[in-house]
């Protein structure tokens, strides 16, 4: 059985359940290494069976773990479970975040004399949580080729291009470097629009001695990377300045207190509490940061809800911001791998504010 298959088999007593019925898209390729889009698994001590269509048989047969029987369903993947399963009296614990109503009807109806489901939460988002080695080389490696293309993208300067020819160029530098998709589509917001936390780029032109905001994150290996900039078009003014430097310290202050034990809203506060005592908490209207992984935003959760503590070989993203509307924006986020040392950084970029002419 593979360490995964084995982690979540061990959960199985715990909840109260002989086996987890797993569907959400990145669950499944995390438990099992299938990529496609349509699959279903149970996975337990007792049973383990991944089910899909006709069109991935061959791409299942070379991705999902062996530890897997592998079924080919002829209908639906529902049916495959009843042709598969022996009649029985077992039960399911299944995901409500990620199983539809839809979904669930047509599970209970195909699980008939065979097996009852019960809600048990996020088991495998929670078991996802915690990267392996591998999982980390592969966010290292899409967060050095997010870097890597911002760079060449603001070579070619910022001031009298427009916001969306800066996002589209930053996609090519990053699909040109292999990524095989985007962790979301580039923010590049200047000015007053930066005041906007998720700001679409505008088909405006950014102007000299402005802050220009910048979230990007590339894909690669399905693991996603996730990084903001906030840089100066010149002089910027003495407000800006201000803001700038406050949400550097913040940063800098909670990358500090990064250490497994932390809550996510202790580490919240951490930076919170300096932007509050300067005035600007109701300016910072979003949590501190989010896990990243196989989805751009997963669990731990890093806000002012945030009860469970952070662990080793988490991968989180530190990003305090303040938004003026109508003046300007600033957000400087890091994505860091935790570690029994503290916040190891992934991305390399300079914090301190760079003037992009
Ligand atoms: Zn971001
Ligand atoms: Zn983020």
């Amino acid at each position: 059985m593979s360490v995964r298959a084995a982690q979540l088999g061990a959960l199985c007593e715990q909840a109260q359940v002989d086996a987890f019925v797993v569907t959400d898209r990145h669950d499944l390729r995390w438990l099992t290494g299938f990529t496609g889009s349509s699959g279903l698994a149970i996975c337990g001590p007792s049973v383990m069976t991944f089910v899909t269509d006709f069109r991935y048989a061959e791409q299942a047969e070379d991705q999902v773990d062996g530890c897997f029987d592998r079924v080919i369903c002829s209908l639906s993947l529902e049916d495959g479970l009843t042709e598969t399963l022996p009649e029985g009296d077992l039960l399911f614990g299944f995901d409500g975040r990620t199983v539809t109503v839809t979904a669930l009807e047509r599970l209970t109806a195909a699980l008939t004399d065979r097996a009852e489901l019960k809600e048990t939460g996020s088991q495998v988002a929670q078991l996802r949580e915690v990267k392996d080695p591998q999982e980390i080389e592969a966010i290292a490696a899409a967060a050095s080729l997010a870097d890597e293309a911002l760079t060449a993208t603001i070579e070619s300067g910022l001031i009298g291009r427009t916001e969306r020819a800066v996002a589209w160029q930053l996609e090519r530098e990053m699909r040109n470097r292999g990524a095989e998709a985007l962790s979301f589509e580039p923010i590049v917001a200047s000015g007053a629009h930066a005041a906007l936390p998720h700001a679409m780029p505008r088909d405006t032109e950014i102007l000299p001695n402005q802050l220009v905001v910048i979230d990007w994150g590339a894909q690669l290996d399905g693991y996603c990377s996730d990084c903001t900039r906030t840089l100066a078009t010149g002089d910027v003014d003495v407000e800006s300045t201000a803001v700038y430097e406050l949400v550097l310290k913040a940063q800098s202050v909670a990358r500090e207190k990064v250490k497994p034990g932390i809550t996510g809203s202790e580490l919240d506060q951490s930076a919170r509490g300096l932007i509050e005592d300067a005035g600007y908490g109701e300016r910072f209207g979003h949590g501190l940061g989010h896990g990243v992984g196989l989805e751009v935003h997963e669990g731990p959760r890093i806000s002012r809800t945030g009860s469970s503590s952070i662990v080793e070989g988490n991968v989180i993203t530190i990003e305090p911001g303040i938004y003026i509307p109508g003046r300007c924006g600033v957000r400087i986020e890091d994505l860091v791998v935790v570690t029994e040392d503290g916040a190891l950084s992934l991305t390399a970029l300079p914090r301190d504010m760079s003037i992009v002419g």
